[in-house]
């Protein structure tokens, strides 16, 4: 199949599982990950109006905003290193997987030497896997608080990746529990973060994410096919 019939019956997909949660299509952002994907493949995406895409490696974004220009949103999705943040400050539209505050200090001080703010999701590891990045649920409130002194980095929600399972159904319970905690943080109106983005759902799991409040679901297998 081609991208751009699955495009199609993921954006129908999308706008079901939208309307099951009370919500609109347009509510929802669909990020194309492109990892290991040519940038020809990519072009056919972009063309098609998916404008925000995801790499979850800084070589590669870096590479490929060089090739597809600046009128791509580019959003780092992969665990980040402190010494490559200098790399994608200015390349980058949101950064997904925050999971210290050392990295959160250092997306400070490079975002402040280019007189920007950055914007930023804590990355969570909601079924505390292993071989998963992210701080623990219980984590939360307290990276929060210390990243809302930062000036010059802006928090905006957080982001999960589920674990990986046959049966979609399985998630359910570790997205709603990421809601639970993304309400609660929300509802402590801490000064100078602003809860807007649920970043959770893949391929796999995007239509029960949605159904369970996720506002920004990021898909490659779907799109592209399997990566090799
Ligand atoms: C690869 C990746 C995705 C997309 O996974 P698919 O199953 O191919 O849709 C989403 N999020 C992160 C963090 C990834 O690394």
């Amino acid at each position: 199949m081609d991208i751009a019939e699955n495009l199609k019956i993921i954006e129908q997909k999308i706008t079901a599982a939208a309307e099951k949660s009370g919500r609109k299509r347009e509510d929802i952002l669909l990020l194309g990950v492109t990892k290991t994907i040519d940038v020809e493949r990519i072009k056919q995406l972009t063309d098609l109006g998916v404008k925000n895409l995801g790499e979850n490696r800084v070589q590669e974004l870096t590479d490929k905003y060089d090739k597809l220009g600046s009128d791509i949103n580019w959003h780092l999705i992969g665990h980040l290193q402190t010494n490559k943040v200098k790399y994608i400050i200015d390349k980058v539209k949101l950064i997904h997987s925050v999971d210290s505050f050392k990295l959160a200090c250092e997306i400070d001080k490079r975002a402040g030497e280019k007189n920007t703010a950055m914007d930023i999701l804590i990355e969570i590891n909601i079924a505390a896997e292993q071989s998963k990045n992210g701080i623990k649920p219980e984590e939360a409130l307290d990276l929060c608080l210390k990243i809302s002194k930062l000036k010059n980095v802006k928090l905006k929600g957080l982001m999960t990746v589920a674990p990986f399972v046959e049966n979609a159904q399985k998630n359910r319970f570790y997205f709603s529990k990421m809601r639970k905690l993304f309400i609660d943080i929300r509802d402590k109106n801490i000064d100078n973060i602003d809860m807007l983005y649920l970043s959770m759902g893949m391929t796999n799991d995007y239509e029960v994410a949605v159904e369970e409040g996720a506002n920004i679901i990021r898909i490659g297998t779907g799109l592209f096919g399997k990566r090799y």
